[in-house]
């Protein structure tokens, strides 16, 4: 789960991660109002959005008097942006944070992250800060370091040390970045985080070492023992139709292709979905409807990818191990009755009470086109849909 700058700075604030002051936001008025509590000479008007590259595309500007605050409110607030990471159709800022202005002496780069490689959360650093790290891994690898942190005794403080003086922060004030990035670790693994990520991470006129932007991202399957992160999320910033799925407890991530994909297992929905790319189709979601899937399950699951504009046709592929052919079935039909079903359907069943399944299917009226295998239903929906 995402949470916005603001939310995230102040997490990091009650783990003593030094971060500028600042309020967010709703309202042009709010705005002003902030930036006069704020009472500093200089304020930024930040756009509070679910991505990164907000500076980029306008939504970071630096105002010095309360007038400036005033016209960077209106002009964001409403603004669509368009980021490297929101997608084409970009997204509308409906909060601000208003933050008091920094000296920035350098901008430098300290992410917290779970590595697959080592299977551990590894801490990364760069002097290469402002600018995106994939970038930098790409141009200068050599610029990034990292640390690997052992879980049972967690960041050491040489291992922070040893990061800030491989990335040059002034002598003097090392032992701030150290105690920045031991309080970082902290809130990392205390809140169940999988992303803690600080571009820029700064050092000021005034000798302070503090986050000027923060991406805190957290691992949804710990999420029930962080309500305090829970109250955080913002529905207006995630896919309708995820929300729709996270009620029913289905893993359902919407993707940009038109072929609608019902199918049962990750790994099977990963390989469906390469399939369809392989007979030159694009998937229009994943979704994996779980072993002990019941109808309502499969029929709501029906419906959210149906209530998917850009799907052209939907591809159903089940092995039903655990799951059984005919529940797919009832759910497929009952959804289809309920909202009319105009798209092209291509059906492929395996398994436990497949005849059932292929009876109801063939029972049911709709217009069905069954495939022997999974090859053959990708390839009859790449078709269809062209
Ligand atoms: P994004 O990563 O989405 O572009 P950032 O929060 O990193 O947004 O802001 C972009 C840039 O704006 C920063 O790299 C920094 O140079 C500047 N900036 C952000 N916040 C402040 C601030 N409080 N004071 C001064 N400059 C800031
Ligand atoms: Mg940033």
């Amino acid at each position: 789960m995402n949470i916005h700058e603001y939310q995230g700075k102040e997490v990091l604030r009650q783990y003593g991660v030094s971060v500028p002051n600042g309020k967010v936001a709703f309202t042009v008025d709010e705005a002003v109002e902030a930036a006069k509590e704020l009472g500093t000479s200089v304020v930024v008007v930040k756009a509070q959005i679910h991505a990164g590259g907000r500076g980029k595309a306008g939504g970071v500007k630096v105002a010095k008097s309360l007038d400036e605050v005033r016209t960077y409110a209106s002009e964001i607030l409403g603004k669509v942006l368009v980021t490297h990471q929101t997608g084409p159709e970009g997204k509308e800022v409906k909060r601000l944070l208003i933050e008091e202005g920094c000296d920035i002496k350098k901008e430098y780069y300290v992410g917290v992250v779970v590595d697959r490689a080592t299977g551990s959360v590894v801490l990364m650093a760069s002097e290469e800060g402002g600018t995106e790290i994939e970038e930098v891994a790409e141009h200068s690898p050599e610029k990034i370091f990292k640390e690997v942190v052992d879980p049972a005794i967690g960041l050491q403080a040489f291992q922070a040390r040893r990061l800030a003086y491989s990335i040059n922060i002034p002598n003097e004030l090392v032992n701030k970045a150290v105690k920045f990035m031991l309080a970082l670790y902290k809130a990392f693994v205390e809140k169940d985080a999988s992303i803690a990520e600080i571009n820029p991470l700064v050092v000021t006129g005034s000798g302070d070492v503090m986050a000027l932007d923060a991406k805190l991202n957290f691992d949804s399957n710990a999420l029930f023992r962080h309500k305090d992160i829970v109250e955080l999320r913002d529905l207006e910033e995630e896919d309708a139709k995820e929300i729709q799925a996270s009620k029913y407890d289905l893993s359902y991530i919407a993707l940009d292709g038109n072929i609608g994909c019902m199918v049962n297992g990750a790994g099977l929905a990963m390989a469906t979905m390469d399939i369809i790319k392989h007979y030159g189709g694009d998937p229009a979601n994943f979704l994996d409807v779980g072993g002990g899937a019941t109808k309502e399950k499969v029929t709501e699951a029906f419906k959210i990818i149906l209530s998917d504009e850009q799907v052209k046709g939907i591809f159903v592929n089940i092995f039903g191990g655990i799951m059984r052919c005919d529940v797919i079935a009832d759910g497929v039909v009952a959804a289809a009755r309920e909202l009319g079903l105009s798209r092209p359907l291509v059906v492929r069943l395996e398994g436990t009470n497949v005849e059932l399944g292929k009876k109801i299917l063939n029972e049911s009226g709709l217009n069905i086109v069954a495939a022997d295998s999974m090859a053959d239903g990708a390839q009859k929906i790449v078709a269809l849909v062209k």
